[in-house]
């Protein structure tokens, strides 16, 4: 007979020790401060700002909505939230938010449509580079926010604290693993849904077969300069603690994809 779990708890202190107890694998052992309750999700709604949103998304500090864990936990749903920025905003105001829902949607619909992409190369590297060029565990010092690169090693300590990073902030984190490590993106991909609070495989896994050049015409990379634009203030830019990264992004492309061939 299966096992029912218990899901009445006297605080949150007997949730977190019962949660522990299931779950003595987890590496991360991390406590979320996140307390999920529809009063919050109802202020984080209320506080979406559209047009901002569109002018500052693109920056950490920017007015993102951080409703993702609630979304992909089903406490609301993309037409709701939709329903709050036309509240807000007129179509065109709101366009780059709605935007942004409607890529989850198509990401959620083309998993359902071919689930054996979820995982698997759906293109071939655009890098120079075969599968097999690319490792099968993630480095330690990766895992341990120890990199040679400053500002990454904030954000992986942000990821493991709090279950969420900015946009920005994953793709920053997913090209360093792919390119920079040359790590295959499903170990890349596992690692986030292991820490994620939204971990989707459909939006997770798409977007690192996205930066990983699997499912996109050329694979995506930064430099400090992009993390200087995006995170000054944020994230620590000193180019002595981020030499990796401090480089224009003609010198990366010839340094991370030396066998590249234009065009193909
Ligand atoms: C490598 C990588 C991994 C990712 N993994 C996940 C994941 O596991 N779960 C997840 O929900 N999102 C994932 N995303 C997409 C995006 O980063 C997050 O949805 C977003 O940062 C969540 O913060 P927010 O709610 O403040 O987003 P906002 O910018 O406020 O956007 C509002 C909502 O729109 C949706 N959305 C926004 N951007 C995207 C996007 N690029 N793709 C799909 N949906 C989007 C989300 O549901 C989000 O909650 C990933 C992106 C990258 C580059």
């Amino acid at each position: 007979m299966a096992s029912v779990c218990r899901h009445e708890f006297k605080s949150r202190d007997d949730l977190v020790a019962y949660v522990k107890e299931l779950s003595p694998q987890a590496t991360n052992q991390t406590i979320s401060q996140l307390q999920p309750s529809m009063h919050l999700i109802e202020g984080l709604l209320q506080q979406v700002s559209p047009s901002e949103y569109a002018r500052s998304r693109n920056f950490l500090a920017g007015a993102v909505t951080h409703l993702s864990p609630f979304i992909t936990h089903g406490l609301v749903t993309i037409q709701q939230v939709r329903d709050a920025v036309l509240a807000h905003s007129d179509a065109s105001t709101g366009e780059k938010l709605i935007q942004q829902l409607a890529w989850r949607d198509f990401w959620q619909r083309l998993a359902r449509q071919h689930p054996d992409w979820l995982w698997h190369n759906i293109e071939s590297h655009k890098t120079g580079w075969q599968p097999d060029d690319y490792a099968d565990a993630m480095p330690d010092d990766v895992v341990d926010a120890r990199t040679p690169v400053a500002c990454l090693n904030q954000l992986i300590q942000q990821l493991c604290e709090t279950g969420w990073i900015h946009n920005h902030a994953r793709l920053y984190l997913a090209a360093y693993v792919v390119h920079w490590r040359r790590v295959k993106w499903q170990v890349g991909a596992q690692w986030f849904m292991d820490l994620l609070l939204d971990g989707d495989l459909p939006s997770n896994n798409f977007s690192w077969q996205w930066v990983a050049s699997t499912f996109s015409q050329k694979p995506y990379i930064f430099n400090l300069e992009n993390v200087h634009k995006y995170a000054n203030g944020v994230l620590d830019t000193a180019p002595e603690r981020n030499r990796e990264i401090d480089a224009s992004y003609e010198a990366l492309q010839q340094r991370l994809f030396p066998h590249m061939v234009e065009g193909q």
